[in-house]
């Protein structure tokens, strides 16, 4: 076993403190990650305050690693020693049925093995990315291309790719209008991959007080939610909408504001069932859809393609004494945009 520093919560909404957790010696096909960044992601927040209630405590979260390859199994192919790579939501999957062998392994019938709170295949509990290293299956790493830093990648290996999957699957591009409701660690990098995609794209919040940032961080118009006058002056306005909130929202009102056969994606998740208006989807063949992260190949393309367009998170560099403040700040929506861990400050 690896001994590496790491940090964890003992039960829910217990305060992160300094540990040392171990990873499994290296197999033939598994890289060695020094880790050098990792994301916070509201997930992490709601599996450290038990609000999913499934928790295997003590946690080490983390599923937006950055960092560089510092060992490799006799049988690794794909990275070597040296090399910059990330691990995303997932660490591992059946593999053998039909998502898997589609490169979807994130809807693996048999469910994903994810990179923190799952049972690995070893048998023990798998732990994520507040740590200094760790161990994963090449096949389960990705490589991370030069030109992106790594602090402002590792939040593409799950704020990015839960973008990037449903705007290239329903098709944001040229002559595409595209709404991301809510601008936020999900919703500002819809924006930008939208944007860099070559759709129109607004933004609809709340307020108009992020207006600017939306702008600046590529939106070609910014909406508040908040006024009536909104849903009527967008009425049928969009092709694509991709809905990152994860309060209960008035389904009708979102569904009048897509064209004939517009799609309605959500992203975030609702503690409550979403209702859903029949008229809204009939009238205008309108279509409302869900989308979970993305698959290996799919993460790996979207990482080409930032790298490509010069595009990483917004990202605030916290040491990892800060994770219960930075827990409070994401929970009152007080970060712009993504808190990312320095893991050369986890040892303590
Ligand atoms: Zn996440
Ligand atoms: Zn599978």
């Amino acid at each position: 076993m690896i001994p590496v520093a790491a940090r964890s919560t003992a039960s829910a909404g217990a305060p992160f403190v300094a540990t040392t957790i171990e990873r499994r010696d290296l197999g033939p096909k598994d890289v060695l990650i020094d880790i050098a960044y990792a994301g916070i992601c509201h997930s992490d927040i709601h599996t450290a305050r038990g609000e999913w209630g499934h928790t295997l405590f003590p946690l080490t979260p983390g599923h937006e690693i950055a960092g560089v390859v510092s060992a490799v199994g006799s049988e690794v192919t794909k990275l070597a020693v040296g090399d910059r790579a990330g691990v995303g939501c997932m660490v591992d999957s059946c593999r053998e049925c039909e998502p898997c062998l589609a490169g979807e392994e994130q809807y693996c019938v048999k469910g994903n093995i994810g990179t923190y709170n799952a049972i690995g295949k070893d048998g023990r509990p798998t732990e994520g990315g507040y740590s200094e290293k760790i161990v994963v299956d090449e096949d389960f790493a990705l490589k991370i291309p030069e030109g992106i830093s790594l602090d402002v990648a590792a939040p593409l290996l799950c704020a990015g790719i839960t973008l990037y999957s449903p705007l290239h699957r329903w098709g944001a591009g040229p002559g595409k209008k595209v709404a991301i409701v809510g601008l936020g660690g999900l919703g500002h990098m819809g924006v930008k991959i939208a944007k860099a995609m070559g759709a129109e794209v607004s933004v609809l919040s709340q307020s108009l007080k992020k207006q600017e940032d939306g702008l600046r961080l590529g939106a070609d118009a910014y909406y508040a939610t908040g006024d009536e006058g909104t849903f009527e002056t967008l009425a049928g306005t969009f092709d694509l909408i991709v809905s990152t909130v994860s309060a209960t929202v008035d389904m009708g009102a979102y569904l009048g504001l897509l064209k004939l056969d517009g799609a309605l994606v959500n992203v975030g998740a609702p503690e409550e069932p979403l209702a859903v208006p029949a008229f809204a989807l009939i009238g205008g063949r309108r279509s409302l859809a869900g989308s979970m992260i993305g698959g290996i190949r799919e993460t790996q393309e979207m990482l080409d393609f930032c790298a490509e367009h010069g595009i990483g998170a917004e990202v605030e560099v916290i040491s990892a004494d800060r994770i219960d403040e930075a827990y409070d700040r994401v929970v009152a929506s007080d970060v712009r945009y993504r808190f990312v861990i320095d893991a050369s400050t986890i040892a303590g």
